[in-house]
C-alpha cells in the first residue's frame, strides 16, 4: 500500500505555491533559532494578519464575537493563536500543536574561561543530541542577559555576513588515534562542547589576560557584567541560514526543522483560514518538548488551559464543568517531525512503515519506544476521520512509525494533551538527519503539512 508521491500530482500553479511558501519558511526558520525569537516572529505575523493580543481583551473582559482572532504570549517562549468560533467553546475545539524549541547548546551560568591563552564559553545540550556533529562548524550565539535591574539585553552574533562566530574544535586526524578506539557516544565527551569565543589578550592585564579581553568587549557593546551572565540565556545553535538543497531545490537544509517546520505550517495554516469556523481554533506553539515538556512553558504547564479558562470566561461560560466539556471535546492534530526513511541507514526502519520524503504528511498513530512505551496511541476512530479529513481535502498523506521494532523510538506533545481525553494524534513532516545541527525537509511535505493543518482546523 504505497502512497503517492505528492510532487506527481502538482500542475504548474501548484508547483509555485510550493516554492512560495518554502521562501517564507526558509525566512522564518533562519531568523528564528530559538524558542524566544520564534515567538517574536510569530507574534510579528499574527499582528499582521489581524491577530490582537489575548491579555487585553482579558483586562478589558471584552466579551468575544465570533470570528475574533486573538494571541497569548505566555513568557516570550510559547504562543497560542485563536481564531474564535461560532459554537461555544464547550463543544470543544480544533487544536493544531508544535513545539519551537529544538536542539542545542545551552550557555552555562558561570560559563567564561581561560585555559592556556583560549577563551571558551561552557555549554550543557539541552535536548538529544549526537555531540560529534556539533564540533569543527561555525557557531552563532542568540539570547538575552537580563540584569538585576531588569532590563533585558538582546544578543545575536554569527548570523551576519560581517559578524564573527563561534566553534568547538576537535582533534586533527593525525593524533585521532585514541579518540578512533572511542564508541560515537563517547567521541566528544558532553562537557567538552565549549566554544571558543576569543584569544587575544588585554594589554597591561598579567592574569587570564585574554578572558578580561572578551569580557572588556562586551561590557563595550552590551554593557553587562561577566556577572550578569548568572541570569542569562544564551543558546549556542549552527551558524548561517536555512538553504536549498539539490540541483532541482527540492529540500530544505535547515538548522531546527524539528519541529520549526511544523510550527510555521500551522502559521501559514491560521493565516489562511478566511472565514469564521464552526468551532473555536487554536494554534499552540510550545517550548521545552526536547527536553521532556516541563517548565512553566513546556506543554505540561497549564498555561494553555488557563487560556482557554480566560477566553470561555469572557465568552459567558463559567466554571470548572464547562471547562473540562471544552478540552475533552476537542480534537487535536500534535504536529511533530517524522524520522524519514533514509536509505543510507535502511536498516533503521520497516520500509513499509516508513515516512518518505515528499510522500506527504505523515500520521503517526502512536510514537514510544519498546512496545509503544510513553506513546499516545490515537483511536482507529479518530485516525479514520482524519483520514477523510485528508482525501476530502486533497492533502497527500501517508503513515508511520518512528524506526522499526525495538530500533529506539521517541515521544511528542500528544500524550499530554490527550490527558484531557480529547482525541489526539501526531502528524507530521518527515526529517532526514533528524536532531543534526542541519536537518532535511521536502518543500512538498511542508506544503501538504500547511494543507493538512488548514483542513483539520477547519473540518475536525
Ligand atoms: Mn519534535
Ligand atoms: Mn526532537
Amino acid at each position: 500500500m504505497e502512497r503517492e508521491i505528492a510532487w506527481n500530482s502538482y500542475t504548474e500553479e501548484t508547483l509555485s505555491e510550493v516554492m512560495a511558501l518554502a521562501e517564507r519558511y526558509k525566512a522564518y526558520l533562519s531568523t528564528g533559532k530559538t524558542e524566544r525569537e520564534c515567538v517574536t516572529e510569530a507574534v510579528k505575523l499574527a499582528k499582521a494578519n489581524g491577530y490582537s493580543c489575548m491579555y487585553k481583551a482579558v483586562a478589558e473582559g471584552k466579551p468575544l464575537s465570533a470570528g475574533d482572532k486573538l494571541y497569548l504570549n505566555y513568557m516570550g517562549k510559547c504562543i497560542v493563536i485563536f481564531i474564535i468560533g461560532k459554537e461555544p467553546f464547550e463543544k470543544g475545539m480544533n487544536i493544531i500543536g508544535a513545539h519551537i524549541d529544538s536542539p542545542r547548546l545551552d550557555v552555562k551560568q558561570n560559563p567564561v574561561y581561560e585555559s592556556d591563552g583560549l577563551v571558551y564559553m561552557d555549554t550543557h545540550y539541552y535536548g538529544g543530541i549526537k555531540s560529534f556533529q556539533w564540533v569543527a562548524l561555525p557557531l552563532a550565539l542568540h539570547g538575552v542577559v537580563v540584569k538585576k535591574d531588569g532590563t533585558t539585553v538582546t544578543v545575536n552574533v554569527g548570523e551576519s555576513d560581517d559578524d564573527p562566530v563561534f566553534c568547538i574544535s576537535d582533534i586533527l586526524p593525525h593524533l585521532g588515534q585514541d579518540q578512533a578506539k572511542r564508541s560515537a557516544g563517547d567521541v566528544i565527551d558532553g562537557e567538552a562542547l565549549d566554544i571558543m569565543i576569543g584569544h587575544q589578550p588585554l594589554k597591561g592585564e598579567e592574569k587570564e589576560a585574554a578572558k578580561a579581553n572578551v569580557l572588556k568587549l562586551l561590557k563595550d557593546k552590551y554593557d553587562f557584567e561577566e556577572e550578569d551572565l548568572l541570569s542569562a540565556e544564551l543558546e549556542v545553535v549552527p551558524a548561517g541560514k536555512a538553504r536549498d538543497l539539490g540541483f532541482d531545490r527540492s529540500m530544505i537544509l535547515g538548522y531546527g526543522h524539528d519541529d520549526r517546520v511544523c510550527a510555521y505550517a500551522q502559521l501559514e495554516a491560521m493565516f489562511s483560514i478566511d472565514t469564521v469556523p464552526e468551532k473555536t481554533v487554536c494554534c499552540i506553539l510550545t517550548d521545552k518538548e526536547e527536553i521532556g515538556s516541563v517548565g512553566a512553558t513546556g506543554m505540561r504547564a497549564r498555561y494553555f488551559e488557563n487560556a482557554i479558562a480566560e477566553l470561555m470566561h469572557l465568552n459567558g461560560e463559567d466554571g470548572d464543568l464547562k471547562l473540562r466539556r471544552c478540552l475533552s471535546a476537542s480534537s487535536m492534530l500534535s504536529c511533530d517531525v517524522s524520522a524519514g526513511f533514509d536509505p543510507a541507514f535502511a536498516g533503521a526502519f520497516e520500509k513499509k512503515n516508513a515516512a518518505f520524503l515528499g510522500r506527504g504528511v505523515c500520521f503517526n498513530k502512536f510514537t514510544g519506544s519498546r512496545g509503544k512505551g510513553g506513546s499516545n496511541d490515537a483511536n482507529a476512530e479518530f485516525m479514520a476521520k482524519c483520514r477523510k479529513i485528508m482525501d476530502e481535502g486533497e492533502v497527500k498523506f501517508q503513515t508511520a512509525e518512528l524506526g522499526k521494532v525495538n530500533q529506539g523510538g521517541g515521544g511528542t506533545i500528544a500524550y499530554i494533551c490527550a490527558l484531557y481525553g480529547m482525541n489526539v494524534i501526531d502528524s507530521g513532516i518527515a526529517v532526514l538527519s533528524m536532531h543534526a545541527p542541519w536537518e532535511v525537509i521536502s518543500k512538498a511535505d511542508l506544503y501538504e503539512g500547511y494543507k493538512a493543518y488548514r483542513e483539520f482546523a477547519l473540518k475536525a
